[in-house]
């Protein structure tokens, strides 16, 4: 990125009371600030020479003003099952992705925060890629934007077609809190795409301090990913743990505010012979008790880098029983985009920045 572009302000990022300061700046009347974000944020606009209701004259000053962070469709892959894995180009050239889930009642897309990711879990292939750096607030939206007008483009309502964000792609969410808040605010803004908070959920590996403020600070829904039940083998699949034993993680879990008796979702990425037992089972429900909690039971999605094997799915099941007979409540998630690695885990931009 030219120091000439890094100078100009990314207006996709900025907030509607930030972006009207900006258009005062620029002598514009202040009702153009909602056009633009309108244009912006609802309308999935790449470039301000599509703005086509604002003046000839202040589109050519906002291009010299301004900037508009734009990602690039690299590529989009469809697996069988209708998952469609986008791999985006930044505008620095690193790759990113997000996976589109298509359900009956729900259009779901799992978003990325991070280029790479610096937490280090041993099962996952971005922690193979290392941290590169955070995802901007205007790249982490316009990941929402690219699909939308991708899928209004495939002839689906638009334009917002997108009915939930997961944020659980590349990187660890709460490790770059700031972007995330940002994003998270201009996403559900009703001059904007307008997502309920009901319909947001950030994934996070177990940073207690960004789940304090994720519970304080916003509203939207918190899934944490447990995968061990004893604080040495957590250690072992998320170095995190180190930093925050599960005693700490899960008192964090209970003071997250229960909004509407909403639960915390617990991810469990069933490794055979690791975290897989009946013991474990049994630990996993002593673990979670007196949280209003959901546990999302998912099969290892295998790779040729890394050691760790599957289950069956006879297996999981019965490590479902267990957790039902303990009163939870278990969602087993169907291994989406399993053949194009899309699924849980399998995210690692394969072809990098050069
Ligand atoms: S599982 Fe999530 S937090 Fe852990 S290394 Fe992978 S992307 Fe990062």
């Amino acid at each position: 990125m030219s120091q000439q572009t890094s100078d100009r302000p990314d207006l996709r990022a900025l907030s509607l009371k930030a972006l009207e300061a900006f258009v005062r700046e620029l002598g514009e009347r202040p009702f153009r600030s909602k056009q633009l974000f309108r244009w912006m944020h609802q309308n999935n606009a790449r470039a301000f020479g599509e703005m086509t209701d604002l003046p000839k004259g202040l589109r050519e000053r906002l291009e010299q003003r301004a900037r508009l962070t734009t990602l690039e469709v690299d590529l989009a892959q469809r697996s069988s099952d209708g998952t469609v894995k986008y791999r985006f180009r930044t505008e620095d050239g690193a790759f990113i992705e997000s996976v589109y889930m298509p359900e009956e009642d729900r259009q779901t897309l799992c978003v990325s925060s991070q280029v790479g990711c610096a937490m280090g879990c041993a099962f996952c292939r971005t922690a193979t890629m290392g941290f590169v750096r955070h995802l901007t607030p205007g790249e982490i939206v316009e990941q929402v934007y690219r699909v939308n007008a991708e899928l209004v483009a495939a002839g689906l309502p638009g334009p917002r077609p997108l009915t939930n964000l997961v944020f659980m792609g590349m990187g660890e969410p709460l490790h770059n809190f700031d972007n995330l808040k940002q994003a998270l605010e201009l996403l559900q803004h009703e001059s904007g795409p307008n997502f309920s908070h009901r319909h947001l959920t950030v994934s996070t590996s177990g940073l207690v301090p960004g789940i304090e403020r994720l519970g304080a600070e916003t509203e939207v829904k918190l899934a944490v990913s447990l995968n061990a039940t004893t604080d040495e083998q957590r250690r072992e699949l998320m170095p995190v743990a180190k930093r925050h034993p599960l005693a700490e993680l899960l008192a964090a879990c209970r003071r997250f505010p229960a909004r509407q008796g909403r639960a915390i979702t617990f991810e469990y990425v069933m490794l055979r012979g690791v975290n897989d037992s009946m013991d474990d089972a049994r630990r996993l429900a002593d673990l979670v008790q007196g949280i209003r909690a959901k546990v999302n039971l998912i099969a290892y999605n295998e790779s040729a880098e890394l050691p760790f094997r599957s289950v069956d799915e006879g297996h999981v099941q019965q490590f479902r029983a267990c957790l039902v007979g303990r009163g939870l409540t278990v969602v087993t998630r169907k291994n989406r985009g399993r053949d194009i690695l899309a699924a849980c885990g399998q995210l690692a931009g394969a072809k990098r920045a050069g």
